[in-house]
């Protein structure tokens, strides 16, 4: 197959060459692991301090990842994405609060990143986190079986309601909605509300997306139990497929507790049993939708390749690529110019707020045995052929 993702001149088309330099500089610190580790105790401490850290944290890391502190931030970006045929998730990514009035806050904003999302066709897709909308313990005690008191009892119908809010807000504006997933001791309840949500919202087509993740490896079974749930039922299966972000957390939690992993052994397990459920969703591509969010450039060829022999055209609206903005302009940039959906999660909110997502990408951006980071070998290679010219 053409390499297509190799292209860096349409990767990186809408950076001046000044930004390329920023990027360049970004990535070099980002990929020296004891950098990353130091600068990231530092920034907490600065944070936690008061220290006026947030301005250089704006010109670092912060513009590069993401959109801006609020949502009208970001629509000069994604208006220029959509110049290229990349659309954009508004992704609301302020992370750990705990209280009613923050998931009020969060259901406000997810409602109104929905209207955006009806009124731009570059913003196609709306999305939210469980722990936005209600406490992580609550979840985890539910997908454990326990019963809650009273208070909790309430607490959780409020969680219920939020769900409903947003998910009866996407499905009356046809707007589709992703729900992302986090970590398993709490996906249990999560995926059995959503579970919920699909029955109700996705009867003539996928609205509401729940989010597989494939480093599980209990998660293709659970795709084929879903399906013959909906089935039975009548509705439609919409899913983001991911490898998954909380790789050491879940081993690190297996091993304390003395429960054996739900990670897959391996790498190559993962790498397997991501691209099983695309081939198994799109052989079932009737009744559901895929967004398959990822990085690998494997996985996207074979998605590419899955689409052509089974003859899908491919701006098909069920089937969407998607990365993070300020990662993998390769694969997003290239995949929009050859026609296919694809759209970036675009995260905003105040600089602090943002601060365990940045420090997410910063390290899984660091080299990793020697090998320089992906993005910077991306960046270097650009870099170069604009000197050559
Ligand atoms: C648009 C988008 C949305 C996302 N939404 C979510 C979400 O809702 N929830 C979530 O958890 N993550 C989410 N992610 C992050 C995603 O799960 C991955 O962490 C990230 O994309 C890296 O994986 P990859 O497929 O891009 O590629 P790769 O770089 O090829 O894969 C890295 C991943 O492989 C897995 N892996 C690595 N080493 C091993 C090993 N030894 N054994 C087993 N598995 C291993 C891990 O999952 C690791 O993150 C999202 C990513 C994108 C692009």
């Amino acid at each position: 197959m053409e390499k297509i993702f190799d292209n860096t001149q349409i990767a990186f088309s809408l950076k001046s060459d000044t930004e390329l330099e920023r990027a360049y500089f970004l990535f070099r610190l980002i990929d020296n692991q004891p950098l990353v580790r130091i600068g990231t105790a530092v920034t907490n401490f600065a944070i936690k301090a008061h220290l006026p850290v947030e301005g250089l944290i704006r010109a670092t890391v912060f513009d590069h990842f993401c959109g801006g502190v609020n949502e009208e931030d970001c629509l000069p970006v994604v208006d220029k994405m959509y110049t290229k045929g990349v659309s954009s998730v508004l992704d609301y990514s302020v992370e750990g609060k705990e209280e009613e009035a923050q998931f009020d806050a969060a259901l406000e904003m997810t409602l109104k990143t929905i209207l955006f999302a009806e009124e731009r066709q570059a913003i196609p897709f709306a999305v939210f986190k469980p722990t936005g909308f209600g406490r992580f313990e609550l979840y985890e005690k539910l997908g454990e079986g326990q019963t809650l008191n009273a208070q909790e009892q309430a607490e959780w119908e409020r969680v219920v309601q939020r769900f409903e809010t947003v998910c009866q807000s996407a499905h009356a504006k046809n707007v589709a909605l992703l729900i992302d997933a986090e970590e398993s001791w709490m996906q249990d309840a999560a995926d059995d509300l959503i579970t919920e949500m699909m029955r109700k919202y996705n009867k003539e087509k996928a609205i509401v997306y729940n989010t597989l993740q494939m480093y599980r490896h209990d998660r293709l079974d659970y795709l084929k139990k879903l399906h013959k749930l909906a089935q039975n039922e009548g509705f439609y299966i919409g899913m983001k497929v991911v490898r998954g972000a909380y790789m050491e957390k879940e081993n690190n939690r297996a091993e304390e507790k003395g429960y054996s992993t739900p990670i897959c052994a391996s790498k190559a397990a993962t790498d397997l049993n991501y691209d099983a459920a695309i081939r198994y969703m799109l052989d079932n591509i009737d009744k559901m939708a895929i967004f398959a969010g990822t990085h690998n450039e494997a996985s996207s060829y074979k998605l590419i390749e899955l689409m052509e022999e089974r003859k899908i055209k491919r701006g098909d609206e069920r089937i969407w690529f998607g990365q993070l903005y300020g990662m993998s302009d390769n694969i997003s940039f290239n995949l929009a110019v050859n026609g296919y959906n694809v759209a970036k999660y675009l995260p905003f909110g105040p600089v602090r707020d943002v601060m365990p997502y940045l420090i997410r990408r910063a390290e899984e951006n660091t080299s990793v045995a020697g090998q320089t980071s992906r993005e910077l070998t991306l960046i270097k290679t650009e870099r170069n052929r604009r000197k050559r010219k």
